[in-house]
């Protein structure tokens, strides 16, 4: 898969220390002369690996990951970009992640969280589903480019710190096999695991399974949401023990309504989850409104 090839690659080798070199021509020659060898092999090696990177950049000078704009380093965003995301900082409401239009102290819960609370007892995204934020999840989700989790796992994992200093294990929102057949890729689970690789929490992209084919959500008001979405998540039966007693971060591409991660949350606590957070990339931000995306 790229991500793993471009993680092999960003993996700096040092010379003569790379482990399990293989020991070449030692036969018959000293033992000095073969750690002699090889390490001019490696180092060899890794010049030749430095060299191709070196290529690489000049064949691929590195591009913006949202708009294709030359860029200093790779997996990065230009500065339009950048200031293209509508980052969510506090204040925000401390169940709902929802920002607050004026800071009146920390702690605070929105008036919906009040109404209607969550399933699932935080959720924090980086950004704001709109402008840049928008076009780098289409292009993970419909444009394949699985490499981007990276830099938005790493955004993510920095926006969710809190919550992942409290959680146990991360899980992605699962797809129904045959939308995952479709879409050949889950873009929830390659976010989690980039989340994952960055704070070191143990996945379990299979805790958690879609067992009912549901309806796209688009245009479905806030009740059709839950209603398509009852019964469609499960923990199976071998999987509980993984789940059982841990608080969970429950990982997603967009935050729409929350009746996804809802359903999926209702789904964890009944297998024995102690608690359910909720990490997505971009969230909608509607002041009540119903929307779609
Ligand atoms: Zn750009």
């Amino acid at each position: 898969m790229v991500e793993w090839r471009i993680e092999r690659l960003d993996d700096e080798a040092v010379p003569g220390s790379e482990p399990g070199s293989p020991a070449i021509g030692t036969a018959g020659i000293s033992r000095s002369a073969a750690i002699f060898l090889r390490a001019a092999a490696t180092r060899t090696r890794w010049s030749l690996r430095t060299g191709l990177r070196g290529l690489i950049g000049i064949v691929y000078p590195p591009a913006c990951i949202a708009c294709q704009a030359a860029t200093g380093e790779a997996q990065a965003l230009c500065p339009a970009c950048w200031r293209g995301i509508g980052f969510i900082e506090r204040p925000y409401c401390e169940r709902l992640g929802t920002p607050f239009p004026v800071d009146l102290g920390a702690g605070l819960l929105s008036p919906a969280a009040i109404a209607d609370p969550p399933v699932f007892a935080r959720a924090r995204a980086v950004c704001r589903f709109d402008g840049t934020a928008r076009e780098l999840v289409h292009r993970l989700k419909y444009g394949d480019r699985v490499e981007l989790s990276l830099t938005l796992g790493r955004m993510m994992a920095q926006a969710g710190r809190e919550l992942a200093a409290d959680a146990e294990l991360v899980l992605p929102v699962p797809l129904h096999r045959t939308r995952l057949w479709r879409r050949r890729f889950n873009q929830a689970a390659v976010l989690a695991r980039a989340v994952s690789r960055e704070t070191g929490l143990p996945l379990a992209t299979t805790a958690l399974a879609r067992i009912r084919r549901t309806r796209q959500q688009v245009g479905l008001t806030r009740a059709q949401r839950a209603d398509n979405l009852q019964g469609a998540f499960h923990v199976p039966v071998a999987m509980r023990s993984l789940v059982e007693g841990r608080r969970i971060l429950l990982v997603d591409d967009v935050l729409t309504t929350g009746a996804t991660v809802n359903a999926a949350s209702r789904a964890l606590l009944r297998a024995g989850a102690s608690a359910v957070d909720v990490l997505t990339f971009a969230r909608i931000v509607t002041d009540g409104r119903e929307v779609t995306t």
